[in-house]
């Protein structure tokens, strides 16, 4: 492993991404790293970019369809050592790009600090979660998030606060490739309450989407003023199935697959849908997922 000399505690090659992603599908990557510091991240991206390897980001994979060949490339995944801190800062939390989403909610219900429980049921990491500016009907990351710490290609970092920074649906203006951490401008209140709006959330989630059985949440962006999910669903597109990709009969928006499902049935299915909705709507769905 010449390209990564050095780095051996941290690189290994022909690594499955299935296991590291919801959908659970998916073939290796060339190379996968998992730094465990900025100075380890930034000596990966050295190598990388002296030897033209390209560079993926992942964090929960949560968002993310892995095709079947496998990633050929380097597969960054802050998730060990200083990219899993949390802690207190003035603003409210301070988390690093690792940190799990879910139990962030938690902790922070736990700590009497408000604003994160919109993100209640939203699985991923900190970084995945503030590069896709998630969120959803109870609101969205970006309108709380204070700043971001990033690194660039050339391994540079920088802290963009919440002045420089603009949050869209689905997208932000970060343009750094890494996301390090991110800080948390939340308010103080009462526990007890906190965790009422948790739970309220998550019925309301448990109505509306397949819970259990892989799927990578919503697959489509809803275009403006209209939502992907009926659109599908008045395609006559629930149910409808692809090898062992199915579109959920709860949730159209949503796609399912079972067991050994491989991702060209999804990509498959994808493509169904969206000729599909096409012809009966007239209008282009755009992908929320990423596929690498
Ligand atoms: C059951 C289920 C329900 C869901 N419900 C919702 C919902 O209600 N609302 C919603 O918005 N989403 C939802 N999602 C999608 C998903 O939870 C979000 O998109 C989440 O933000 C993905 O985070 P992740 O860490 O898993 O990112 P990944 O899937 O790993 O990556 C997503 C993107 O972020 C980039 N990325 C990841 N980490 C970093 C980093 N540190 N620095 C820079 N780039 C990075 C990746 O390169 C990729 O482009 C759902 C998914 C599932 C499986």
């Amino acid at each position: 492993m010449k390209l990564f000399d050095g780095l051996e505690t941290i690189v290994k090659t022909d690594v499955p991404l299935a296991q590291y992603t919801w959908l659970n599908i998916g073939g290796p990557a060339k190379y996968f790293v998992q730094p465990r510091t900025v100075d380890e991240l930034r000596l990966a991206v050295q190598r990388c970019r002296e030897n033209d390897v390209r560079m993926y980001v992942l964090g929960g994979g949560a968002n993310l369809l892995v095709d079947d060949a496998g990633v050929d490339g380097a597969v960054i995944r802050l998730r060990q050592g200083t990219f899993l801190d949390v802690a207190h800062s003035e603003a409210g939390v301070r988390a690093g790009a690792g940190a799990d989403m879910g139990r962030l909610v938690l902790r922070c219900v736990r700590d009497g600090l408000s604003g994160l429980e919109c993100l209640t049921g939203i699985p991923g990491t900190v970084g995945g979660c503030v590069k896709m500016n998630a969120g959803g009907v109870f609101g969205d990351i970006g309108s709380i998030v204070e700043s971001v710490e990033v690194m660039n290609d050339m391994g540079e970092v920088f802290t963009r606060s919440r002045e420089d920074l603009a949050f869209a649906y689905r997208s932000t203006n970060i343009s750094s490739r890494f996301i390090l951490g991110a800080e948390f401008r939340l308010g103080e209140d009462d526990p007890q309450r906190i965790l009422k709006q948790v739970k309220q959330i998550w019925i309301y989630k448990k109505n509306t989407q397949p819970l259990g059985g892989h799927n990578a949440g919503c697959i489509f962006k809803n275009p403006r003023g209209l939502s992907a999910g009926a659109l599908i669903d008045r395609a006559g597109l629930k149910g409808k199935r692809v090898g062992g990709a199915y579109v959920s009969d709860k949730h159209a928006n949503f796609i399912l697959v079972d067991e050994g499902a491989r991702a060209s049935d999804m990509l498959k299915l994808i493509n169904l849908i969206r000729e599909t909705v096409y012809k009966k709507s007239e209008v282009y769905l755009e992908l929320e997922i990423e596929v690498w």
